[in-house]
């Protein structure tokens, strides 16, 4: 997707399944709130943050603090690998700002 090979390995640090990312249209949010300054506004009060903005792809980056419940004490998760959602299967796609992730793009 970002044209980019990834390397390297999953470590079990966990962060991936403590924060929960989801993909907004960026047109439809500005049509909403007026302005991304105001979505971003009216987001924190709520706990959400716009991570990534990329008007190329008319797409917005969003993240809230709401863990996997899924996810064990020892950083694994209860439903790896039979029945792990697809996302999840497939996780890192791209590069993201997880310091702790031991995947790297080149
Ligand atoms: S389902 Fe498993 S891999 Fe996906 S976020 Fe939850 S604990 Fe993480
Ligand atoms: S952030 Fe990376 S290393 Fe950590 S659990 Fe998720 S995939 Fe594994």
């Amino acid at each position: 997707m970002s044209g980019l090979r990834r390397e390297g390995e999953c470590v079990s640090c966990g962060e991936c399944c403590r924060t929960l990312r989801i993909t907004g249209i960026l047109t439809n949010i500005v049509a909403q709130h007026g302005s991304l300054e105001s979505a971003r506004a009216y987001y924190s009060y709520r706990g959400i943050k716009i991570t990534d903005v990329s008007r190329e792809l008319n797409a917005v980056g969003l993240e809230m603090n709401i863990p996997c419940d899924k996810l064990t004490k020892d950083n694994r998760c209860a439903l790896h690998p039979d029945s792990k959602p697809l996302i999840c299967d497939r996780y890192p796609q791209f590069p993201d700002d997880i310091e702790t992730c031991g995947y790297s793009f080149k």
